[in-house]
Order: C-alpha cells, then sequence, then structure tokens
C-alpha cells in the first residue's frame, strides 16, 4: 500500500469512527452525525435556502432535502417563504435552540478527545492541509460536468446515414429499449472496454472536417437520453453543419424540445412494430405507447424533414402487423423498410430477415397510406 492509500484509509477510518461516537452520542435527540452539520451550519446563517445549504456542506441537493425534511418533522427546522417567493427560508426552532449547546458540546468532545496528543502548531497545519484538500476535492466536483455528453463509436465519413448528405455518424451510449434485433448491443449494454469518445474530441473533429461535411447523424443507443445532447447541438450548429437524429421516440418531451427549438433537420424515428407487437419488438414488457404515439404526431405535423423506419424481422413482422403499421401512420411521408442483418453485434442472434419479395409485398401494401415507401439495405 503507497503513502496515498494509507492518507485515504485514514480519513475514511476517521469519518466511521466519528458516525459511530455520533451514533452513541445523540441517543436522547433522535438525530443522525448528518443532520448534526445541518443544525450547527442552520444555527449560524439563520434565513438560508436549501441550495445555500447544499452549497455550503458540499451535499447534492436530493441529500438536504430529505435531512431537512426529517428535522422539519421531528421538529427542529422550519421553512417560511421568502419575500420574493421564489425560495423558502431555512430556521431552527425553539426545539432546536434548546438542544444546539449539548450538539456543540458533543462536537467538541469529540475533537477534544481525537487531538489530545496533538500540539496546536501541528493542529494548525493540519487544518491548513486539511482546508487545501478540501478546496482541492471541491474544485474537482465543480470542474466535472455531469451534463457533458459521452460517445462511443465515430464513422468519420458517411453517405448511407444522412440521405442525401455527406456526414459523419457519432454513437452515442445506453438505451431504454432493449430491441432483440438490436445492432448495437455494445452500446446498449456499455460492454466494459468500450472506448470512450469525450464531447471535446467529436468538437476538435467536427471543426477539422466542418467545410467538407455536410452534417452529422447522432446515432445511439437512444441519443435522447443524454441532457447533454441539446447543449452539444447547438456547438455543432454553430459551426454550419446540419444535424439528423436517430431516435425510438420515446422520449418525447425531449423530442419535441429539439424540435421547437429547430436544432434538427432531420429525425429519424424507428416504429419498432405495429401497437400490438410494439413491446415483444422493443424488448420493453407494457411499454407504455403513448409517448411513441405523440412523437409520431408530432414529426407529421412539424416542419422538420423526417422518416419513420422499421427493421424487418421473420420473427416479428408479418403482412398484418405490416397493414397495421400503415394505418398508423397513415398520411406520413416518408418510410423506409430495412431488412435485419444478423451479425456478433446483435442482441437476439436466432432472429432472420425475410425475403426480397416478402419485403416488397410489405412496401406495396404500406403505399396505400403513406406517400413514399422504400426499401433500405436489401
Ligand atoms: S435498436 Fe435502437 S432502440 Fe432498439 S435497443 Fe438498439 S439502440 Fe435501442
Amino acid at each position: 500500500m503507497d503513502f496515498n492509500d494509507y492518507m485515504s484509509l485514514d480519513f475514511s477510518i476517521l469519518y466511521r469512527c466519528m458516525h459511530k461516537y455520533y451514533d452513541i452520542a445523540l441517543t436522547n435527540y433522535d438525530i443522525s452525525s448528518g443532520q448534526v452539520s445541518f443544525l450547527t451550519i442552520l444555527n449560524k446563517n439563520e434565513g438560508i435556502t436549501l441550495a445555500e445549504l447544499a452549497n455550503i456542506c458540499s451535499f447534492d441537493k436530493g441529500t438536504v432535502t430529505k435531512g431537512i425534511q426529517k428535522l422539519e418533522e421531528k421538529g427542529y427546522v422550519i421553512e417560511q417563504n421568502s419575500t420574493d417567493k421564489r425560495a423558502k427560508l431555512l430556521y431552527l426552532t425553539s426545539k432546536a435552540k434548546s438542544i444546539m449547546s449539548d450538539l456543540y458540546m458533543i462536537k467538541r468532545n469529540w475533537w477534544e478527545f481525537i487531538t489530545k496528543e496533538v500540539d496546536d502548531e501541528s493542529l494548525l497545519k493540519y487544518q491548513n492541509v486539511q482546508n487545501l484538500l478540501v478546496k482541492q476535492a471541491k474544485s474537482y466536483l465543480e470542474a466535472t460536468n455531469t451534463d457533458d455528453i459521452k460517445f462511443f463509436g465515430l464513422q468519420k465519413t458517411t453517405l448511407l446515414d444522412y440521405p442525401g448528405k455527406l456526414a459523419s455518424t457519432i454513437f452515442t451510449g445506453g438505451c431504454n429499449f432493449c430491441c432483440p434485433f438490436c445492432q448495437n448491443s455494445d452500446l446498449v449494454y456499455l460492454k466494459e472496454g468500450l472506448k470512450e469518445i469525450s464531447e471535446n474530441e467529436i468538437l476538435t473533429f467536427l471543426n477539422s472536417r466542418k467545410k467538407i461535411l455536410d452534417g452529422i447523424c447522432i446515432s445511439g443507443g437512444e441519443p435522447l437520453l443524454h441532457k447533454g445532447l441539446i447543449p452539444f447541438i447547438k456547438k455543432v450548429k454553430e459551426m454550419g453543419l446540419l444535424v439528423k437524429l436517430d431516435t425510438n421516440g420515446f422520449l418525447y418531451e425531449r423530442l419535441k424540445e429539439i424540435v421547437d427549438l429547430k436544432l434538427v433537420d432531420y429525425v429519424a424515428m424507428d416504429i419498432k412494430n405495429s401497437p400490438s407487437k410494439y413491446s415483444i419488438t422493443s424488448g420493453v414488457d407494457n411499454l407504455d405507447l403513448e409517448p411513441i404515439k405523440k412523437s409520431v404526431e408530432l414529426l407529421k405535423s412539424s416542419p422538420v424533414d423526417y422518416e419513420f423506419r422499421t427493421t424487418i424481422v421473420k420473427e416479428f413482422h408479418d403482412e398484418s402487423s405490416i397493414r397495421e403499421i400503415g394505418l398508423w401512420l397513415r398520411g406520413a411521408k416518408r418510410y423506409f423498410l430495412q431488412n435485419f442483418r444478423n451479425d456478433e453485434f446483435v442482441i437476439n442472434k436466432n432472429l432472420h430477415s425475410l425475403d426480397i419479395n416478402t419485403m416488397n409485398k410489405f412496401k406495396e401494401i404500406l403505399k396505400n397510406d403513406i406517400l413514399e415507401v422504400e426499401l433500405r439495405g436489401v
């Protein structure tokens, strides 16, 4: 074990011992050691908000909210409206004030006990070092933007993914579906060892190619799962590139936001199957179809260019499911039928494609309801 390991371990031991001490010392007060921190901070800063409290003690807002709720239930804290009513202000109750000197004494006793063999000069040095460590640790968390979008694949040039355009395709990781025919199982399961490509690397690459490329295609996985997608697309649009988005359409609200903000130039939305077979084809039990239906209507009625597309799998699609899809999408502008391809990355390798005659028959059925129907990749 090297020096750093010892240091980290010592912090952890100190922390756990302190909590055990507090658990015993606080038995009569029905509060936890974490709540002592909230009470002592509030005693010095009455009238602060939850967000300010979370910031002072470097806890996430959810943890502080739960802790404060418990203290309210126990009668130690009350919330009051601020004058502008945008945030509640936190105050200690008289019950809390009546125990504060006990809590300070409990805190002090612990400190006295663990430092009794350390002289003042060393303690002062330790305090300075500890302050530096805390500052450094906080700066790491502040610099790490959890909303940054991470990518797991880049196809530098393609003429196939964005109809009529020279594009790069980038792949996000993770998906909310688990379609048995999915050819991107690595992206769905985020396999260990999958190389991550940072947003910065992608932006640097796109910047170097922006004069050659027409646009980019953002595929997945399911790109809409990522909170950082919108800021990322804004940066890409600033380079003057077109943006195509591939989506399964389940996250309707996010799709609507992106379409309303005019951040995408083309949307390719998967239609996994007819509504009655959607769950089994998407690999999600009892899938709620409402958001998908809303996404379909959104694209049909919006000015954004779009296509619907279905990967046809022998085990899932037949004439009746194709007729159902046609009725559902009636009036849609463009629809592609793609034949299933089995390879090492497919989730369920026991599936099969259909022959070209059947694919053409499906195409003819759909032409009754949809303006432009094409086969792709057959
Ligand atoms: S096919 Fe698309 S929606 Fe289905 S699991 Fe794969 S990435 Fe997700």
